[in-house]
């Protein structure tokens, strides 16, 4: 079986071989499933593959040659969950039909593709993920900037987008990141790009390169956009989309939206690295949904309203008046219980109008799903008419977008049976009643089936053998059974037909012309319900844009809904927002911390932060003391107050932050081989070259990942950088272990101290999670070290070499952050500072500003030392 194709002549391959080699030839990159039958066929390589990922027996079919072909092949009817797990190994299949009957067929059955599966077109499945939306991305490159579109197969969302500011590689990375796409497809100039390699590090995609023709300008007037320009590069990623989109199905993606071109410049800019440091969809370690804020804070009831949350914490808002709007209609349902109660309990009935949508315009919809569509559609009115005294604006403009549809639901729950089945070629599809040629041909069938049943009986009476039965086989069709003890007393009009071991089969004419009436009938039968069915299937698909439009706004109203019941039950308060620059909230708690640990438990803190005399706090206190929870949580309720939800805290008002940046902990980045330090410098690089004075950043321990001066000197120069307004000025959360920087509050402009108290109770650490101002000078991370449940003896020694460290120390353990601030003169220069005091000037007013009267003689001694070697220095040069 190791029959190789490049190796032999295709010419002397069998007709069918050959034929399926066409069609695998169309299809290079995809594994070819090749109906033969009731089966689906794999041949060659792609049989080893599929044999190998799906555990099938790889068996050989004569191909014309000595050497078999490498054959394996899976039944038709379990072919989907083949697929599935194909497409979810990162493979494309594509699937290739008989496309003619095979019984009129001259000579071998055409066959064609008619559909391929990829990772970026799955719209379901086992494991399949209905609460959030599954993403196809196309980009195109050009000379450094980039166009980005995104499609969800399964509920037409369509969206594109440029990247052609500032970092434009960067940006494109974050919004791949954030669309978590299976598969991207490409022009061959993004291939070759390094923002490629930027995604593939980040982001587990396939990538598939589509030919440049199909980002071509001409291609973009599919989108029947007026607006595309020559440089569009966006238009031109959404054409090629479209166009693979076109591909793949084979069919006219009508559900798709009309593309949506949109800025990033409208929404708050979280790059990747907050994204997953701050769990905003998914944990950190597991990446699972729980622990995140999504987790957190979702109530939604449908799996529409699941999506739509999910997108609204991906892209916070940052119009201070879109914001408004949402709030309107959270604090409408939050006062109004018993409405909120109504509309969620009906959300409960709703089946997924977007994917139901979805699967009529793909042709993938069966009896059961338009039931399921009409059942939706029956609940609208009670749904409208629980929400008839709202007087919000935004819930009123989204009820008028519901089109109740009732003569569309009255159709479907007419026509189609009760208990229709999966399939739409096996009948039991149209209801009694609906289509009297329906009811005919199936009273028909039904009637020929009494018929049996009396004939059976007359039989049985007129030959006296009790047990003669009629029976049904597809090979031999209707036959009457007769035992072997009966056979002496068949009648001469009984033909006999087949010989069992115990028995003998019969037929006779009458039987045999009932028999031609019946399967007719059914025959029939089969074919006029799918017609039928077909029928009203195109009568929704002509409706498909008011269904989505009404799925819209159902998805929207059980978003916000259950925002207020999410203020209403965990107490959140509405947010001011404006666009002051201010950060003030009172009691504020950790959304999710708050949640795992249980009601009453989690400290609430304050944070009054403005652009102004506080805009850069740095935070002080031992491990452990919850630092990072306080600065998480301060991110955490910018970002719900920014998508129109309200916050757990008593009050806060927010002035809008255009960019949130975090820098917390050791995410090590190991796929891309670059040191924990390196990883944190690039970051801190990145927000420096990023932030705007209106974004929020979050910085945890900069500079801990290298030794003492160097982490301490880098943290300084980053806290003077920000600070400055004439560099950023943004409101930052700076959490150190250095102590020597709190000095730092009181010398530069905008910069103060918070630490997180903490009491020594009988020799022993107690957290009380409340942040005040004002420095911290002790780091307890010995008494840490104990908590933790580091041995007695280990923590007894630490505590001996620290007291000692510090009798040596004390003096020189300190740098002298007073004696090198620098002036705020907005230049950055990392050792600016030091530098001033290698001139002899710095040097003479490092000693005019020296307290002799407050140095202890060993710090003396140190000084001295300092002075004389800065001295010699100077005299060096
Ligand atoms: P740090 O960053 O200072 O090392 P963390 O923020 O990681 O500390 O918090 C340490 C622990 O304290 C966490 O497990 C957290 O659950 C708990 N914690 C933090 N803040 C609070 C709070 N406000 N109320 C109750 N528990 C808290």
């Amino acid at each position: 079986m190791s029959l190789k194709l490049s190796e032999i002549d295709r010419g002397k391959l069998t007709p069918m071989m050959q034929q399926y080699l066409e069609q695998k030839d169309l299809w290079p990159d995809c594994l070819l499933f090749f109906r033969l039958g009731d089966f689906y066929e794999m041949f060659f390589d792609d049989a080893v593959i599929a044999s190998r990922e799906l555990e099938l027996t790889l068996t050989g079919r004569d191909c014309g040659f000595p050497e078999r072909a490498p054959m394996c092949g899976v039944p038709y009817h379990a072919a989907e969950s083949y697929i599935n797990r194909l497409v979810g190994r990162g493979y494309k299949v594509a699937i290739c039909e008989q496309v003619e009957d095979p019984a009129l067929a001259k000579g071998i059955v055409k066959r064609e593709v008619v559909r391929v599966a990829t990772p970026g077109t799955v719209t379901g499945g086992t494991n399949f993920d209905e609460t959030k939306n599954h993403y196809l991305v196309s980009i195109y490159a050009d000379g450094g900037y980039f166009g980005l579109a995104a499609a969800d197969l399964g509920t037409g969302m369509f969206e594109a987008t440029e990247l052609i500011m500032g970092h434009p590689r960067d940006r494109l990375v974050d919004e791949v990141c954030r669309y978590d796409p299976a598969e991207v497809i490409c022009n061959p100039a993004f291939f070759d790009d390094v923002a490629r390699e930027m995604v593939s590090n980040r982001q587990n995609a396939i990538f598939t390169i589509r030919p440049e023709d199909d980002f071509s300008r001409e291609r973009t007037q599919v989108l029947n956009k007026e607006d595309v320009g020559p440089t569009d590069l966006k238009a031109r990623a959404a054409a090629a989309l479209y166009q693979y989109l076109s591909d793949t199905q084979k069919s006219v993606i009508g559900h798709l939206e009309p593309v949506r071109f949109y800025t990033l410049a409208t929404t708050m800019g979280i790059d990747v690295n907050a994204r997953r440091n701050l769990e905003l969809t998914e944990s950190y370690r597991e990446r699972s949904r729980k622990g995140s804020l999504l987790w957190a804070v979702d109530r939604t009831r449908t799996a529409a309203g699941a999506r739509l949350l999910r997108r609204f914490i991906e892209q916070p808002l940052i119009d201070v008046g879109e914001i408004r709007y949402r709030q309107e209609a959270v604090q409408e349902f939050k006062d109004r219980f018993m409405v909120r109660q109504e509309l969620r309990e009906t959300l409960t009935g709703l089946f997924d109008l977007e994917r139901l949508s979805g699967k009529v315009s793909l042709g993938t919809a069966n009896g059961r799903d338009l039931t399921a569509l009409a059942k939706s559609l029956q609940i609208l009115p009670a749904l409208l008419s629980a929400l008839d005294s709202v007087t919000a604006a935004s819930i009123r403009e989204k009820i008028a977008d519901i089109d109740p549809e009732q003569d569309l639901a009255d159709l479907i729950s007419r026509a189609i049976h009760v208990d229709a089945p999966l399939t739409i070629k096996d009948g039991q599809l149209i209801a009694d009643g609906f289509d009297s040629q329906v009811d005919q041909l199936r009273a028909a069938a039904r009637d020929g089936k009494d018929w049996i049943i009396a004939l059976e009986a007359r039989e049985r009476e007129q030959t006296g053998i009790r047990s003669l039965k009629i029976g049904y086989n597809k090979v031999f069709g209707f036959y009457f059974d007769v035992t072997r003890s009966n056979l002496p007393q068949v009648p001469p009009h009984f033909v006999r037909k087949q010989t069992l071991a115990n028995a003998e089969r019969y037929i006779t004419d009458e039987l045999k012309s009932m028999e031609d009436q019946i399967l007719g009938a059914e025959q029939k039968l089969l074919q006029l319900e799918y017609e039928v069915f077909i029928r009203i299937r195109d009568q929704v698909l002509e409706r498909v844009p008011a269904l989505q439009r009404t799925a819209r706004s159902l998805a929207w109203l059980d978003v916000v809904s259950s925002l207020a019941e999410l203020a209403d039950r965990e107490n959140y308060c509405r947010p001011e927002l404006d666009y002051s620059g201010a950060l003030s909230i009172s009691d504020g708690r950790h959304p999710v911390i708050e949640k795992v640990m249980g009601a009453g438990e989690f400290v609430p803190n304050d944070i009054q932060m403005d652009l102004d005399s506080q805009r850069f706090m740095i935070l002080t206190g031992p491990n452990m003391a919850g630092k990072s929870t306080y600065m998480r949580q301060v991110a955490l309720i910018v970002i719900l107050a920014q998508i129109g939800s309200f916050v757990p805290a008593r009050q806060a008002t927010i002035g809008i932050v255009d960019k949130l940046f975090t820098r917390i902990g050791a995410s090590d980045d190991l796929a891309s081989g670059q040191s924990t330090f390196m990883v944190e410098m690039n970051e801190v690089a990145q927000i420096l070259k990023e932030a705007t004075p209106r974004s929020l950043l979050i910085l945890d321990e900069i500079g801990r990942g290298t030794s003492t001066y160097d982490g301490l000197s880098i943290a300084w120069s980053v806290i003077e950088y920000i600070s400055d307004r004439r560099n950023l000025g943004a409101r930052s959360l700076f959490a150190t272990h250095y102590h020597e920087l709190t000095d730092l509050g009181s010398i530069m402009p905008g910069v103060f101290n918070c630490h997180v108290a903490v009491e020594e109770q009988g020799g022993e650490v107690v957290f009380l999670h409340r942040i005040e101002p004002g420095g911290s000078d002790d780091s307890y991370g010995i008494e840490v070290a104990r908590l933790a449940g580091v041995p007695s003896e280990v923590v007894t020694r630490a505590s001996e070499l620290l007291s000692q460290l510090e009798r040596e120390n004390s003096g020189r353990e300190r740098l002298k952050i007073r004696r090198n601030a620098r002036p705020m003169d907005g230049q950055l220069d990392l050792f600016a500072a030091v530098q001033v005091n290698k001139e002899q000037d710095g040097l003479l007013s490092a000693l005019a500003d020296t307290d002799c009267s407050r140095l202890t003689p060993l710090d003396a001694l140190n000084l001295l030392h300092d002075f004389s070697r800065q001295a010699q220095k100077m005299r060096g040069r």
